[in-house]
């Protein structure tokens, strides 16, 4: 099935011709693009699946069978679809306010450097011949509109394309990666620079600092997604946008990235992967610019949605 946004209306490709979403399900669906993709959120430390401008409690909807535990429901991931798909009705009202992050505890966090192009450009990096691997240590991730507490005058932005893991990976060839994969969420990886150059080069915990991992709004499944491998990103700065790009540009694409680190570990249920930043990050600009507390820091990812962090 084809999904596509014709003038802002969610509508079905059939050939040369397009149904409208909303007329032809009677307004169950659409005319919102973003309407007709499951979302998985966590309001209040419960799995909730986002219906427009209502949320479906998942543990109340589904008897008990899955969650309140957002982790739980990665751990089934093929029957929760199954099941989330068929849910329209919500059981409460949509409150952006009450969103925590929708992935809080994984197992393995994996993030990836210089993954784009435009990034080891302006980096002055050679292009890696496998993918430049660290984790953000769990305990750094944060919901998808929480503040972000600033630890010094380095502190940088890097948005980035969040892949879940939904079922094991374990030596996965390329072609079956993107099967593997729960869905797609916003993330930053937040980045304290001075600490992460203090010694040598620590990645993993100069972009560990409490809370410098917000992922959200959701985890959106990839099923409707017209091509999960060219979205539009970015990023912005009160305002003003700082990064602007599209994961067409990555080095190593989801599946890769899938292939390369299942070849050397397990990837489980609920894992979580950083896909890397494009250009556009404050250090490798003259003069380098940095986060400031006050400012709003607001990220996206098209058919996925919006983050937005205040910096305190
Ligand atoms: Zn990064």
């Amino acid at each position: 099935m084809k999904i596509a946004n014709t003038n802002g209306r969610a509508v079905i490709v059939l050939g040369d011709e397009i149904a409208d979403i909303a007329t032809a399900s009677g307004g169950r669906f659409g005319p919102d693009p973003m309407s007709v993709y499951v979302k998985i959120a966590n309001s209040n430390g419960r799995a909730v699946l986002v219906l427009g401008d209502e949320i479906a409690d998942i543990a109340e909807a589904s008897d008990g069978r899955f969650g309140p535990d957002v982790m739980r429901i990665y751990d089934d991931w093929t029957a929760f679809v199954d099941f989330a798909r068929g849910i329209t009705t919500g059981t409460g009202p949509f409150v952006e306010a009450d969103l925590g992050n929708p992935v809080p505890a994984p197992r393995q966090v994996f993030a990836i450097g210089l993954n784009y192009r435009s990034h080891a450009e302006e980096s002055g990096m050679a292009v890696p011949a496998v993918p430049a691997t660290f984790t953000k240590f769990p305990a750094s991730l944060s919901g998808p509109f929480d503040d972000v507490e600033l630890a010094g005058d380095t502190v940088d932005w890097e948005v980035e394309l969040v892949a879940v893991i939904g079922t094991r990976a374990d030596r996965v060839a390329e072609a079956d990666a993107w099967s593997h994969i729960a869905g797609l969420a916003v993330g930053q990886d937040i980045s304290d620079r001075t600490l992460q150059f203090a010694a040598g080069s620590q990645f993993s915990l100069g972009k560990s600092r409490r809370g410098y991992g917000p992922i959200g709004p959701w985890v959106v499944t990839i099923d409707e997604i017209p091509n999960p491998d060219d979205l539009a990103l970015g990023c912005s700065v009160d305002g003003e946008t700082v990064q602007d790009a599209r994961t067409s540009d990555l080095i190593f694409s989801v599946p890769q990235l899938i292939a390369e680190l299942s070849a050397v570990l397990s990837l489980l249920p609920g894992d979580v992967i950083f896909t890397g930043t494009p250009a556009g990050v404050g250090v490798t600009r003259t003069p380098a610019r940095f986060l400031a507390p006050g400012q709003t820091l607001e990220s996206w990812i098209e058919c996925v949605g919006t983050i937005r962090n205040r910096c305190v």
